[in-house]
């Protein structure tokens, strides 16, 4: 009896919750492939989405994310629209289902979207025809940035089972914290979440009982193989649920004494932006455990993952 292929089973890629490790190890594969094109020394283009229109529409700020997202279609030979949100209709009134049939009306075949309301995907989705992917929503989901930090684990440690991950900070308003534990937990990692108690929901517990909390980011440091930092995010209200930057810098700052209490080889991560010298200092960010420029490296063969696994289920034409 022969083993039935591997078909990627989803349209859309709204967030991590839904994918079973399955689909995850099998879209991590797939970045594998296309880190081999991303370091070819002379063209580093494949003809997999050729004659593909993805259209990009990003209505919150984004600088890794969206570039990445570009470069990974431009690999890919994808045609690329750029919708500006500045100076779209949107600014005029127009409902966000209205601009998405009008883009529909042109027929894309991928839709690569950051919005601030959570569920702004899931409500596309059922409105169009293209595949939707989600490259943040509020602080609900930011599944390919989770993607590319399980690629970077899995590249540095050879596994993610059995992996100890310390995630600290702001977790109370951090999408990449949401894809992290959803990812993590399914493919048998152990996530220890560590911060304040008032950036701390602990509600998390109810869907993540296997994870840990803890407020002491000192007692757990020893024990952990990789430190994912989050970055405080004072643009949505970080500012009101600390006593003051001091305070946190004290107790939640990674820096060289703190790493000193770390294992030789943990992973130092951090999906950027990162502010130096509060969340983390200059000499970790730069030093000899940091990952997180392969972090943003990553990215590109993941997303190209992403798109190409959307739009291909059965994996053809792999490079
Ligand atoms: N770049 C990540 C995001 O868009 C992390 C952050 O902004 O703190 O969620």
């Amino acid at each position: 009896m022969t083993t039935p292929r591997y078909c990627f089973p989803h349209k859309h890629l709204l967030g991590i919750e839904p994918l079973s490790p399955q689909d995850i190890t099998a879209l991590l594969d797939q970045a594998e492939a296309f880190e081999e094109v991303c370091e070819r020394p002379d063209i580093k283009i494949v003809p997999a989405l050729r004659k593909r229109m993805v259209v990009n529409l990003f209505f919150e700020n984004s600088t890794r994310t969206r570039n990445s997202f570009e470069i990974a279609e431009k690999r890919l030979s994808a045609e690329i629209i750029n919708f500006d949100a500045d100076t779209s209709s949107l600014s005029k009134g127009e409902t966000l289902i209205d601009t998405a049939l009008n883009l529909e009306a042109m027929h894309p075949d991928l839709i690569v979207m950051r919005h601030s309301a959570p569920g702004a995907h899931a409500l596309l989705a059922r409105h169009m025809k293209a595949s939707i992917i989600n490259a943040g929503d509020g602080a609900h989901e930011h599944p390919t940035q989770a993607l590319l930090d399980a690629y970077t684990l899995r590249q540095r440690f050879g596994r993610l089972e059995g992996l100890k991950i310390a995630i600290v900070g702001d977790i109370r308003h951090s999408r990449v914290v949401r894809s992290n534990l959803w990812l993590l937990t399914k493919m048998g990692a152990k996530v220890t979440l560590v911060g304040p108690p008032t950036l701390l929901p602990t509600e998390l517990k109810d869907t993540w009982p296997m994870v840990d909390i803890s407020y002491d980011l000192d007692a757990v440091i020893p024990d952990m193989d990789a430190i994912m930092m989050l970055r405080a995010q004072f643009e949505r209200g970080t500012g009101q649920f600390i006593p003051g930057q001091g305070e946190y810098i004290r107790y939640y700052q990674i820096n060289a004494d703190r790493i000193k209490r770390a294992k030789k080889d943990v992973a130092i991560m951090h999906p950027g932006p990162m502010n130096r010298g509060f969340e983390i200092t200059s000499e970790v960010a730069d030093g000899p455990n940091n990952v997180i420029l392969e972090q943003v490296t990553n990215g590109v063969p993941v997303r190209m993952a992403v798109l190409y696994l959307l739009s291909n289920p059965h994996g053809e034409q792999v490079p």
